[in-house]
């Protein structure tokens, strides 16, 4: 069922809830792969009502034709959606998500996390991504939020926001879905020319090697290696990071931190991918 309006999906659920229906929420862009499928599938494993919302926001984009090119795909997203089960797909207009005259800009201190890696080549993204999910979450006041490893750095942020918020929702990170080859499953994949798309496998391998790796190479010699692994004909790696997993910040030894995050963006031809890889963590911490 596609619901378009503030209005009508907060009447479907307000019924739930007055049922004592817990509400789980996943919110994308839709052009919807068996990644996104993922984090559904376990919404509805653990809820007993789902919302899928589908909006490209404009506000996280910080090039007008990465925004006019991102791939729009509502019928068949529609379908993937059906094949899992019941949920409810909320597919707003970009004036139900910001009318006129709310405000709807956030000001949280995420503690600089927004400022590492993705959040320094693009610059705004974040301010973006908080701005919509905050939004969403007022709109849909879901018990769990679903979000994906694949976007480390924003999981990180909406946690964070949660947090100094205090807001009421329990947010479950799901593990990175890949292609049998190792691609990480992204919307952008589809714009991938098809030899791109199989030389692509190549940022999985590097950050493979980078776990194997560590034991002999200090960060920085890893970073370098990959970088180069990843300058194929027509790849451009932008940025490899090896981060603290709790700050994001870049780290200069392995052994001074528990939680250690490997994060890049690979440009394969005019595609930017991005992926990344737990290198190191605490037993104790439960991501999943
Ligand atoms: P997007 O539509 O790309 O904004 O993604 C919506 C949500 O799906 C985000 O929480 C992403 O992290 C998550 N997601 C996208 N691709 C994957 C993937 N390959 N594995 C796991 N989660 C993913």
């Amino acid at each position: 069922m596609i619901v378009n309006t503030v209005a009508d999906l907060q009447k479907k659920l307000d019924k739930e809830r007055a049922k004592g229906h817990t509400i789980g929420f996943t919110p994308t862009m839709g052009a919807l792969h068996d990644g996104h499928g993922a984090l559904v599938k376990l919404s509805m494993e653990r809820n007993d009502v789902s919302v899928v919302s589908i909006f490209v926001n404009p506000t996280q984009f910080n090039e007008k034709t990465d925004l006019d090119s991102y791939p729009r795909t509502l019928k068949s997203d529609e379908k993937l959606l059906k094949k899992l089960g019941k949920v409810i797909i909320f597919a707003p207009s970009p004036a139900e998500v910001y009318p006129k005259g709310l405000d709807t800009n956030v000001k949280v201190d995420l503690g600089g996390l927004d400022l590492q890696m993705e959040g320094a080549f693009r610059p705004g993204h974040f301010e973006g991504v908080v701005q919509v999910v905050k939004r969403l979450l007022d709109i849909v006041n879901p018990t769990q939020l679903f979000m994906g490893q694949k976007d480390f750095q924003q999981f990180s942020i909406i946690q964070k926001m949660i947090d100094e918020l205090e807001v009421p929702t329990r947010l479950v990170v799901v593990p990175i879905q890949r292609q049998d080859d190792g691609l990480a499953m992204s919307s952008r994949n589809v714009r991938l020319l098809p030899e791109d798309k199989s030389r692509a496998v190549v940022i999985y391998k590097t950050l493979k090697a980078i776990k194997r790796k560590k034991s002999q190479l200090t960060p920085k010699e890893c970073i370098k290696y990959a970088m180069e692994r990843c300058d194929l004909d027509g790849f451009k790696p932008e940025y490899f990071d090896i981060a603290d997993g709790y700050t994001l910040k870049s780290i200069k030894s392995w052994d001074k931190h528990d939680y250690v995050v490997c994060c890049c963006a690979v440009w394969a031809g005019d595609v930017r991918l991005i992926d990344n890889m737990i290198m190191k963590k605490p037993r104790s911490l439960k991501l999943y």
